[in-house]
């Protein structure tokens, strides 16, 4: 089998240019061409000899995503992209435009297995980890395709980073390398449900990236009613986890919220947040939710949304409502996947 040459980091990729016989440097030419210059094909790499271009198109392949549908928004300029990879499988990718730079959101697995009750990505289950190589060429191809530098990469899309860490961690390595498109680690966020061994084991990385937890209920009980990954890693525990990330690395955490009316959004949520939130360094997104046709969850109206936000402030929480990118196209995210999905099956 051919191998996946989008995945390695540059000391990998020099390893294997000794494997196959070849100089050192050109693991720099290749990378650069993978990385930088975004090729999808070893016959764009037009400094390399056509026998080295053959050498590497026998042993490795680049998997590049396939552009299977664009939607932009009309009302932001919010572009959402579905990917077809090599074999066959759908993720999509988003791309928003903000006036501090343009932020792409990834999908980090086929699917996921974390079932949260509001979310459509994990309907069907879990088809399979991304590689490095797929995180990273879902941001390669949004620039190409948009002709838009990007900034900020978010791991918000379908799947649990924390349930594929190997190749996130070497994905984050790659996408911050000073060879590759150097987005810096502060520009980087990744969420995750709360897989607490993972997020210790993030923490000791030591990276510059801030971490985002799905918190959504603020007692035991209201969490792991939405979030069965709850029943296995409990809110204190999770807690517990957030405040070793601060510690080991000093970067502020951060908490999303997805407000989900008549269940998480009544003044005893706003009590039992201001409880386990008050005098902590962090920040708090809220998401009124975006309802999925699977589940009958409705959103709080807009006025509730900004009085429940109202106060939490008053209690000293640095405290947000997300800002609704792209409304007018294909809803919650996970949706356009999976309306590919169903016309397959
Ligand atoms: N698995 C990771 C990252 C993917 S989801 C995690 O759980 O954090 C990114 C965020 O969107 C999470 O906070 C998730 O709970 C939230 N989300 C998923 N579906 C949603 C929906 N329908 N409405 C609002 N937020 C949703």
């Amino acid at each position: 089998m051919k191998k996946d040459i989008r995945s390695f980091t540059i000391q990998q990729l020099q390893e294997e240019m000794q494997r196959i016989g070849e100089k050192p440097f050109r693991s720099r030419q290749i990378y650069e061409w993978l990385h930088v210059k975004l090729a999808d094909a070893f016959d764009e790499m037009t400094n390399l000899s056509k026998s080295l271009r053959e050498k590497l198109e026998a042993e490795y392949e680049i998997c590049p995503a396939k552009l299977v549908e664009r939607q932009i928004s009309k009302l932001d300029g919010t572009n959402k992209f579905l990917f077809e990879l090599q074999d066959g499988n759908m993720v999509e990718s988003v791309l928003m435009k903000y006036k501090h730079g343009n932020s792409v959101c990834i999908s980090s697995q086929a699917g996921c297995r974390m079932g949260c009750r509001f979310c459509a990505s994990t309907l069907g289950g879990l088809i399979r980890n991304l590689t490095p190589g797929e995180m990273l060429g879902q941001i390669y191809q949004v620039q190409k395709i948009s002709g838009e530098r990007v900034s900020n990469v978010v791991v918000m899309g379908t799947g649990e980073p924390l349930d594929n860490y190997d190749n996130m961690v070497q994905f984050i390595h790659m996408l911050s390398d000073e060879n590759g498109l150097h987005i810096s680690q502060r520009n980087i966020t990744l969420s995750t449900c709360g897989i607490v061994p993972n997020m210790k084991r993030l923490a000791k990385e030591h990276f510059q990236i801030t971490l985002a937890l799905s918190l959504h209920g603020a007692t035991q009980e209201k969490r792991s009613a939405l979030m069965p990954i709850a029943n296995k890693y409990g809110l204190d525990e999770v807690m517990e986890a957030c405040e070793e990330y601060f510690r080991e690395t000093g970067r502020r955490m951060s908490f999303e919220y997805s407000l989900v009316h008549g269940v998480n959004d009544m003044p005893e949520d706003e009590r039992e947040l201001i409880q386990l939130l008050k005098g902590k360094n962090c920040h708090l997104n809220l998401i009124p939710v975006n309802p999925i046709k699977e589940r009958d969850f409705v959103r709080p109206s807009r006025e509730s949304a900004v009085n429940f936000k109202n106060k939490l402030e008053k209690s000293g929480i640095n405290v947000t409502i997300r800002r609704e990118m792209g409304s007018d196209i294909d809803g919650a995210c996970g949706q356009l996947r999976r309306r590919y999905a169903k016309d397959k099956v």
